[in-house]
């Protein structure tokens, strides 16, 4: 498989390139030359089939013979080695379970199917490769822990000392191994600056290789179409409508790369919180983004999703053709809590404000209709949102066990100013 650039069709580059370089020139974004097609066998056997083995079959025909089978095998069996379980809510309503994994958000699995991709080609090439990224708390973690002793890669994480909460600070400073975690004396965005100034100034004199672990890289996308394939496999069923909730719109794209492979899906919605940039595109025809407004699903609070151009690309630039294949609401936070509290309540499930959205969004659209099943992707352990929860439901869920293994472990950090110089003795002291 090729891959080109949402900007410049005629730049087509390999899938090891695309994943090194992450951003294409212009800012463009990488997207598959063509959709995927998987063999009969495969659509055969669909229900039932493992996560595992949908990652492996779905996944080689994006890598191509870039990665040999037995390596994408072992890569697919390591990043996919929790479960997504698919879960009854209620009537025809189910949960897709993605926080199983060991920061207990969904974005595990792309960081951990980029960061091994990227560990197979660093090697193969005898390279280092040296990820930098800003954190401003949950991404930060998944990215880390998505690298841990993968060989050939560090990670150098940068966060701002005292903005992230506590169960998040010991995801970034406990890791040990290949992950070292920067706290920077100032917010969130003096480390994004430093991170950019380094990647414009930090020669490496091409011993290594300075990446940044973006999340708008195509080896993070092109997993998130896993769950989809999962969520058939275990419903069984031919016309679901899934709902995802989004910021980014990451994790839908996953959801159209599966249906334009022949996936049989009936129908996506997009829900949002107040950041409803995409609703108002469907509404309007018209696609204009908004400075982000602070919500409880703050995962999501994104007013100009990054991957609305890879979208806009696979609908041929028609709002007409994008809201015919997804539905796109927009939810307060009131409404938000009101379904966590009635769904634990009524159904004791309990929801984390991101997929209470997903939920809200997958009941509008169905309305009266019990008949089509409902999937919604719940994306976040709710302990995560511990204070939300409490607020909403009034118990305190139980924290899993990878995130009280981590509470118990000490935090190691290195505190710097908000001073590049800092920055760079760190980086020259080891790489070069
Ligand atoms: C990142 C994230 C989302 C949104 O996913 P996108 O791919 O950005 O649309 C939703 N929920 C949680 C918990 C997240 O971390």
């Amino acid at each position: 498989m090729q891959y080109i650039s949402t900007r410049d069709k005629n730049l087509k580059i390999s899938f090891e390139q695309a994943v090194k370089r992450g951003l294409a020139p212009n800012k463009g974004l990488f997207v598959p030359e063509n959709y995927i097609t998987l063999p009969k066998e495969f659509w055969d056997n669909l229900y039932g089939m493992s996560l595992q083995e949908i990652g492996y079959q779905v996944g080689r025909q994006y890598v191509g013979d870039e990665i040999p089978d037995d390596d994408f095998r072992q890569i697919c069996n390591e990043v996919l080695n929790f479960d997504i379980p698919l879960v009854n809510v209620k009537d025809n309503i189910y949960s897709l379970e993605l926080f199983h994994g060991p920061t207990c958000a969904f974005k595990d699995v792309g960081a951990r199917f980029m960061a091994r991709c990227l560990g197979y080609f660093s090697r193969q090439r005898n390279e280092k490769t040296v990820i930098l990224v800003a954190t401003s708390g949950d991404t930060g973690s998944a990215v880390a822990n998505g690298f841990l002793n993968v060989p050939g890669v560090d990670v150098i994480i940068l966060y701002p000392s005292g903005k992230v909460s506590e169960i998040q600070e010991k995801q970034l400073t406990t890791n040990g191994g290949n992950i070292t975690a920067l706290e920077v004396d100032g917010v969130f965005d003096d480390c994004q600056a430093l991170v950019k100034t380094a990647f414009a100034n930090f020669d490496t004199k091409d011993k290594i290789k300075l990446t940044s672990a973006n999340s708008i890289n195509i080896a993070r996308l092109i997993p998130q179409s896993f769950y989809y394939y999962y969520a058939v496999s275990q419903l069984k069923r031919d016309d679901a409508v899934i709902c995802v909730p989004s910021g980014n719109f990451g994790n839908i794209t996953g959801g159209i790369l599966a249906l334009k492979s022949g996936l049989k899906v009936k129908h996506f919605v997009a829900a949002t919180n107040a950041n409803d940039t995409v609703p108002r595109y469907l509404e309007t025809g018209v696609y204009t983004a908004k400075p982000s407004v602070q919500t409880i699903s703050n995962a999501m609070d994104v007013g100009d999703p990054s991957n609305f151009e890879r979208l806009d690309e696979i609908f041929c630039h028609s709002s007409n053709n994008f809201g015919s294949t997804i539905s796109s609401y927009s939810f307060s936070d009131d409404a938000t809590r009101q379904k966590m509290k009635d769904t634990y309540e009524n159904h004791k499930y309990i929801l984390d404000p991101h997929g209470a959205v997903g939920m809200l969004g997958i009941e509008k659209y169905l309305g009266d209709d019990k008949d089509t099943p409902g999937v919604f992707l719940e994306t976040a352990h709710p302990c995560k949102f511990l204070d939300v929860v409490q607020q909403s439901t009034g118990i305190t869920p139980q924290l899993p066990e990878a995130l009280s293994r981590c509470l118990g472990k000490e935090k190691v950090s290195i505190k710097i100013d908000n001073d590049y110089k800092q920055l760079e003795k760190i980086l020259s002291y080891r790489y070069l």
